[in-house]
């Protein structure tokens, strides 16, 4: 264990934060494992006559508390009820260990977002058990990159109709969006990378990241929200807010399943 890691964040507020959201609002806080001493959360929002489900999930890095935030005070500020016909699965943080210390990786020195092609990672292995039989119309990753220049959103979708542009126009309102033409090695197109789904072409690669599980066996639609770091928490946790409302407000509110 990397015991030489400093703490700087107490996991024991997530905790309690969630343990208040579960009190005040009509929202089911689980603990669904533990790992290294933490538990793994599982958020359950479950509206009797949904039309539309949502997979969200933060935290899979333990640098990019954003994404965790986010989460939290979009709970927190009840943001999910303006979208009443939405079925929720929230993991608000997947890797309590790695956002305790500011790193990336979890206690055993593994990026959690390359362990989705086999089974022997125990944490991936309880998102598969979590995730077995659940269809969602759109699943959103809150993700921090401490080396952006501006905001940036990943798209992968089975539908024709993609959403990417104008997430980045409502995210340009509060923060900036980043430019550059390459990130992470990906093409970008003002902040979007949009990766066609050749499911055969991802099916090959070795390190499958969550988002390409998801998308193969559970979700319709992948949203990757990707907030500059070195900007202020709060409009990088506001940037993740616009993101998930302008997804919802286009697809959940005039698109519901038949
Ligand atoms: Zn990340």
């Amino acid at each position: 264990l990397y015991d030489f890691f400093v703490k700087i964040r107490d996991f024991g507020a997530v905790t309690r934060r969630l343990a208040k959201v579960a009190r005040e609002r009509a929202v089911t806080v689980e603990v669904a494992g533990s790992f290294d001493e933490h538990p793994f959360f599982v958020v359950r929002i479950e509206p009797k006559h949904a039309t539309f489900s949502v997979f969200l999930s933060a935290g899979m890095h333990g640098e990019e508390p954003a994404g965790v935030e986010a989460v939290l005070q979009w709970l927190e500020k009840g943001e999910f009820k303006k979208f009443p016909h939405v079925r929720w699965l929230i993991f608000p943080c997947i890797n309590p260990w790695g956002w305790e210390r500011d790193w990336r990786l979890n206690a055993r020195g593994l990026d959690l977002n390359r362990q989705f092609r086999g089974r022997r990672v125990p944490e991936v292995k309880l998102i598969k058990r979590i995730l077995r039989g659940e269809k969602f119309d759109l699943g959103v990753e809150f993700h921090e990159d401490y080396e952006a220049t501006g905001y940036y959103l990943y798209e992968l979708s089975h539908r024709t109709r993609c959403i990417g542009e104008e997430i980045i126009a409502s995210v340009r309102r509060v923060i900036k969006i980043s430019r550059d033409p390459v990130i992470d090695g990906n093409r970008a197109e003002r902040g979007l990378i949009r990766r066609p789904p050749h499911l055969s072409r991802l099916r090959r690669r070795k390190r499958w990241p969550m988002a390409f599980y998801v998308f193969t066996n559970h979700a319709e639609h992948i949203l990757g929200s990707e907030t500059p770091k070195e900007f202020p928490m709060k409009q990088r946790v506001a940037a993740h807010h616009a993101a998930l409302k302008t997804a919802l407000n286009l697809l959940a509110r005039k698109a519901p399943r038949a």
